[in-house]
């Protein structure tokens, strides 16, 4: 039996696995910081690819602080199996099935290399949801080992139902038939996920989950990103089936008043933000800028471009407007500023490629936020107090909407055609309505309350602390 002095020797680090993806990245990244404050050694790892950018946004932040814990959070990086030029998007069946055969040799490898010392004993592994690989090499080398769940607390109930066939979702034969799950509203079918409607064929995606949600058991804790005053009927409902525990929101410290802690604070930017849009919304009155982003991912047809820049220009008041240079043009223009907008309004709005989001949902010339509802998204505008439009496109997006207009209520979404595509007359209706119109007032006030309760959930004490701390104590007993 280990002596007191041997146990105290011992130091109890934390392995965290993550898809290479920005918006699966940041979140485990921050877990990892405050696991980090609660005295465990934590080394985040992810596939090669994202090696270089995530060395400069590690150098960017350390620049900047005098925190000790940098040093506590080690980067590793694993291959997937490709050329670091190969175009991992093109052909994302190929890639994900390569990785699910590739990553489990190579983590294995990483571990053998760096914890077969007993000094450094590996207890817990964390991954999350892309890589469902990860819980059989934890369980290969005998290390408990956790999921991190990145999107709402309301998806996995959902996703978990419908994988394990718990309940009657929409068929071809039934399209449109309502889904009624415990804690969440009625949903309709443009309520659901996307991956899980009979129409939308959307490849390796959906079989992931396939493989994840009946195999759940796997995982022996399950935390999400999320709050449990955010979706506390969504999680109650999860606990006879398979407990999911909040530790978020998992967005930067400073975001939710908590500056001065000692909390590290780092993000990976897959682009590089035009940080001057900062200093343009400064010379902005307060509660006047209507901010439009729809995420990484995602690019408009050329029609909704048009139907968002005509609504924007219509309504007269300053915005900062989020376009991307699209990494492929094409020839339908999807994803471009309509011609001559620029020019129309350079006096009114700013149109950059990238900003840094975070710091820009805090400032106080923010009125609202078009958004596409990506969660990372959702969980910074509300930890900023920053009501929304909300116009999704796919996966999580239509029941994170949901949630915007019927649950949280702090905004509204936009009404489309049969297609799905909106006209400029609605978003200028939504504009008018969520800065002047009857709920504007009811929408700012639940968006400033449950700002509040995220910061009482990840202070001391609070009901994500806590979580986080349980889960730590449970961690370095198992
Ligand atoms: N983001 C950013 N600058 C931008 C637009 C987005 O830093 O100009 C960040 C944003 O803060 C968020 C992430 O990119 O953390 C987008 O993640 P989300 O889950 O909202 O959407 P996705 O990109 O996965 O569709």
């Amino acid at each position: 039996m280990a002596s007191k002095e041997e146990k105290e020797a011992v130091h109890h680090h934390v392995l965290m696995v993550s898809f290479s993806a920005q918006g699966h990245i940041n979140p485990l990244l921050k877990l990892g910081i405050r696991l980090v404050s609660k005295g465990l050694h934590v080394t985040l790892a992810t596939t090669e690819v994202a090696q270089d950018r995530m060395f400069k946004s590690f150098a960017a932040a350390a620049a900047t602080t005098t925190i000790s814990s940098v040093s506590d959070i080690q980067l590793a990086f694993f291959s997937d199996g490709f050329d670091m030029d190969y175009d991992r998007k093109a052909n994302l069946d190929h890639y994900m099935e390569t990785l699910g055969k590739v990553g489990p040799i190579n983590l294995s490898k990483l571990i053998q290399q760096h914890y077969h010392d007993k000094q450094k004993k590996l207890c817990c592994i964390i991954s999350n949801p892309f890589v469902p690989w990860v819980a059989d090499v934890a369980v290969e080398h005998g290390i408990p080992c956790a999921m991190l769940w990145i999107q709402p607390c309301s998806l996995f109930t959902i996703y978990y139902r419908f994988y394990n066939n718990l309940n009657q979702f929409p068929t071809l034969e039934k399209p449109d038939l309502t889904v009624e799950l415990p804690g969440l509203p009625i949903l309709n079918p443009q309520d659901l996920p996307s991956f899980v409607l009979p129409s939308n064929p959307f490849g390796s995606l959906p079989k992931l989950f396939i493989e994840l949600f009946p195999n759940m058991k796997k995982h022996n804790w399950v935390l999400a990103n999320s709050f449990l005053e955010l979706e506390k009927e969504a999680i109650d409902s999860m606990s006879e089936l398979c407990p999911i525990r909040p530790v978020g929101p998992l967005v930067p410290p400073s975001l939710l008043g908590q500056d001065h802690e000692n909390l590290f604070d780092v993000e990976i930017q897959l682009r590089k933000p035009e940080d001057s849009c900062l200093e343009w919304l400064s010379n902005q009155a307060d509660s006047s800028v209507i901010y439009v982003s729809f995420g990484s991912i995602i690019d408009l047809s050329a029609k909704e471009m048009e139907a968002i820049a005509t609504a924007l220009k219509n309504s007269k008041r300053p915005f900062l407007w989020v376009v991307k240079k699209p990494e492929f043009p094409t020839a339908d223009k999807s994803g471009e500023i309509p011609q001559g907008f620029f020019e129309e309004t350079k006096k009114q709005g700013l149109i950059v490629s990238w900003c840094p989001q975070t710091k820009v949902l805090a400032h106080p010339a923010i009125a609202c936020f078009i958004t596409h509802c990506g969660w990372n998204s959702m969980l910074e505008t509300i930890s900023a107090g920053v009501p929304v439009i909300a116009y999704p496109q796919w996966s999580d997006q239509p029941t994170n909407a949901m949630l915007v207009s019927d649950v949280f209520k702090i905004g509204s979404r936009l009404g489309t055609n049969e297609d799905g595509v909106v006209n400029s007359e609605e978003v200028e209706k939504c504009i008018e309505e969520i800065i002047h119109g009857v709920k504007s007032e009811e929408y700012k006030k639940n968006a400033m309350e449950l700002k509040l309760a995220a910061r009482e959930a990840v202070a001391c004490g609070g009901s994500s602390d806590r979580n986080i701390q349980l889960f730590v104590e449970e961690i370095i007993g198992s």
